[in-house]
């Protein structure tokens, strides 16, 4: 019963999602270089009349991944199957995806690092040659089997690249690694998310949930639906900063945009006075393994000047010790 609610509200959240979705390339805000480029490549392709080749999504959850591959579909007027590699678990898994493919067709596996060497073993020759080779039976009387495949693109997303191992790596001809956005673009997203929700927001109040959502827009929207709920329970026709504030405020949610790994990480880290303090004690205190921390909470730390790595280990920089002096001075976290 509590698994079935749990499911429900991920199917709620996940709907919500989808209704804000952009569907064009012109729509999605942010990551121009990875945009830019998209653009030429997907227009290229269209005029060779040829799928667009791999392509290979870098990135923190919530970055707009799995919106790209949407979009890519959109932009190629091709079907779009969406996977993800916990589910592709036996080889008859992918052999039963892939053979339902149709020509130009784009298959979008998300957290491509999970899936089993097998597995990946199988996707190098779909990949290269669009050819499935399966082996049937074991043993001296195993036999290869070819299947031909219809040209497809599969569009591979990750949130750790590291985990990736090489060869699957190199099948993809295109590599993008997302950005965090900046807070006008999560204003931006805000703003144009408020209108198809009908329910406006102000220019201050986008920016302030711009500037605590992390650089991802997917807390961005998040947070829009809490400030809605304050709006709408106040009777307020728009969304006004002032509510804003209350709700983010009421929610526990600071004024950086940290959430809690990322303070326990700059606590550590102060609190070590400028001496460097090894992943493996991070990775104990957050208990997560050391690849999640580096490949996926840190990022932002990084990317923002809050944290520097060095050859010893992982340091504060005075930025983060004026953010940690803010806090015991205002208690705001
Ligand atoms: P990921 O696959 O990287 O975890 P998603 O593609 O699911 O992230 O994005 C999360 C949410 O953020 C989606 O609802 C999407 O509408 C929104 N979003 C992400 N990137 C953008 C963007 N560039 N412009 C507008 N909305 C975006």
């Amino acid at each position: 019963m509590a698994k079935r609610k749990v499911l429900d509200l991920e199917n709620r959240e996940e709907e919500y999602e989808k209704s804000l979705r952009p569907k064009k390339l012109v729509e999605y805000i942010g990551q121009s270089k990875i945009k830019k480029n998209l653009e030429v490549f997907i227009s290229a392709s269209k005029k060779r009349g040829e799928s667009l080749d791999h392509t290979l999504l870098f990135g923190p959850p919530g970055l707009g991944k799995t919106t790209l591959a949407f979009i890519i579909s959109n932009e190629m007027e091709k079907n779009l199957k969406i996977t993800s590699a916990p589910m592709i678990e036996k080889s008859g898994d992918l052999a039963a995806l892939l053979t339902n493919l149709q020509e130009g067709d784009i298959l979008f596996i998300d957290e491509i690092h999970r899936l089993s060497p097998a597995i990946e073993e199988i996707l190098y020759s779909a990949m290269e040659d669009f050819r499935l080779d399966i082996i049937i039976g074991s043993g001296p009387s195993a036999q290869t089997v070819q299947i031909e495949l219809p040209s497809f693109t599969l569009i591979g997303a990750t949130t750790r690249a590291g985990m990736l191992s090489t060869p699957l790596r190199e099948r993809f001809g295109i590599h993008f690694r997302m950005e965090f956005y900046t807070v006008e673009e999560l204003s931006e997203i805000v703003t144009i998310a408020s209108k198809k929700l009908q329910k406006e927001i102000d220019g201050d109040a986008s920016i302030q949930i711009g500037k605590r959502s992390r650089g991802t827009p997917r807390i961005a929207l998040r947070f829009l639906k809490r400030v809605r709920d304050f709006s709408d329970f106040a009777d307020e026709v728009e969304i006004n900063l002032d509510r804003t504030l209350e709700a983010l405020d009421a929610l526990g949610i600071n004024e950086f945009g940290f959430d809690e790994m990322d303070i326990k990480i700059l606590e550590r880290l102060v609190e070590a006075r400028g001496k460097a303090v090894g992943l493996k004690t991070l990775s104990a205190i957050l208990n997560e393994d050391a690849g999640t921390v580096e490949e996926v909470i840190e990022p932002y730390l990084l990317a923002n000047g809050y944290i520097e790595r060095t050859s010893r280990g992982r340091v504060a920089t005075r930025k983060s010790y004026e953010v940690l002096k803010f806090k015991t001075e205002n208690s705001l976290f």
